[in-house]
């Protein structure tokens, strides 16, 4: 008989040293960890996980950084290169929007025109300055022409940007990933990848909270960081939100390995791993939306509840996850079933969290006006499945 001699502190947020310690903790000691976040989840949030139903847009997969786990970016020329026109965003959009999705999230590589001449061309014959300004059209023409609220991630943003960008979605995301800036050295994950400096990062996080941007972030586990440093990433978006309080979500999403990645022999975090960081993660945060995709942690992605999560993240019953396109996102009648198998019901929610609508709400013109339209009573989906 295993004997768990872990001591779980009762009083939460935990402290940085009690977080180092539980990331760290022995497979016998995992139940007790699970079942303080669970509790600590069950307080937040009780009863409920949530999901958004979205298209995927990936706007552009040319990119000018370089990831070692990155099956997403294409250079010019590629198989598989493309910069999606107006026309196909809107007829994805509206073909969600058939579906009931209720968001559009755009993704897209960092400033690809900067390192590449065919997308200034692009540009140029689309009759844009920039991939950020294509962006921030595109994101306008799916609120103008459909029910669908936009939900960017498009890398690093200026104090403008951010700016411009909010005016026309109700939240963005920006995944931090790690604040180990040792990964940007040769060879490692984030060598020749310069929008991935920590410091950066966290500067582009830090003015939507000076903005009061409902922001998503979150943490990538497996790409060469240590235990020790998924800690500090999660503390660092924890110090933001305390100062900002704009952090809407926070994902922890797991390196899978791909074929013909740089990092296709590079070991994947195992299961134990992923929810010992998840209950970390709510244990440090627990008034915040915890979120891991379930596609990523496939088969048994329903004890990522056990660890404390409170959302699924974005689920498409209509495009691939471009991410990760080998590991097709579940069902919803699936995930509604595993979900309830461990005593939640499934809720549709909006790209921003219920307890942010207010504050976009608040604001006037166009977006304020689609996202009232497709906010209900508890300030989920509307259209709720
Ligand atoms: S992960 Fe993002 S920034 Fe990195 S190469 Fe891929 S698209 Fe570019």
């Amino acid at each position: 008989m295993n004997v768990a001699v872990i001591s779980i502190p009762q009083a939460v947020p935990i402290s940085p040293s009690d977080a180092v310690r539980l990331i760290l903790c022995h497979d016998d000691d995992l139940p007790e960890l699970l079942a303080a976040a669970r509790a600590a989840k069950e307080r937040f949030k009780p009863g409920v996980i949530t999901y958004s139903r979205k298209v995927f847009i990936p706007l552009t997969n040319l990119c000018r950084d370089y990831c070692g786990y990155c099956t997403f970016r294409r250079d010019p020329g590629e198989p598989g290169a493309h910069t999606m026109t107006p026309e196909e965003v809107l007829a994805v959009t509206r073909a969600g929007e058939k579906l009931g999705c209720t968001e559009a999230l755009f993704s897209l590589g960092d400033k690809p025109e900067l390192l590449f001449p065919e997308m200034r061309d692009t540009l140029r014959h689309l009759g844009y300055k920039s991939t950020l300004h294509y962006l921030e059209a595109m994101c306008e023409l799916v609120l103008r022409e459909t029910g669908l609220l936009p939900h960017p991630n498009p890398g690093l943003l200026s104090t403008e940007w951010v700016g411009r960008l909010a005016a026309v979605s109700p939240s963005m995301g920006l995944m931090l990933e790690t604040t180990n800036a040792n990964l940007l050295e040769p060879g490692r994950a984030h060598d020749n990848a310069p929008d991935k400096v920590p410091a950066k990062r966290l500067r582009t996080i830090e003015e939507a909270g000076k903005q009061n941007v409902p922001f998503t972030t979150g943490l990538l586990i497996g790409i060469g960081e240590s235990p020790e440093d998924r800690v500090d990433t999660l503390l660092a978006i924890r110090d933001l939100h305390e100062r900002y309080g704009h952090i809407q979500d926070v994902i922890v999403q797991n390196f899978r390995v791909k074929r013909a990645i740089p990092m296709a022999h590079w070991p994947e975090p195992s299961h134990g791993e992923m929810l010992r960081t998840v209950a970390v993660a709510r244990l440090l945060l627990p008034d915040a939306n915890i979120q891991a995709p379930p596609n990523l942690s496939a088969p048994y992605y329903e004890e990522l509840v056990d660890a404390g999560i409170n959302d699924w993240g974005g689920i498409s019953p209509l495009t691939p996850d471009f991410i990760n396109p080998e590991m097709p996102w579940p069902h919803v009648e699936q995930l509604r079933s595993r979900t309830e198998a461990k005593g939640c019901e499934l809720r549709q929610r909006l790209p921003v969290y219920p307890e942010f609508v207010s504050a976009v709400v608040s604001r006037s013109g166009l977006l304020s006006e689609k996202l009232r339209h497709a906010t209900a009573d508890d300030g989920l989906a509307r259209r709720a499945a």
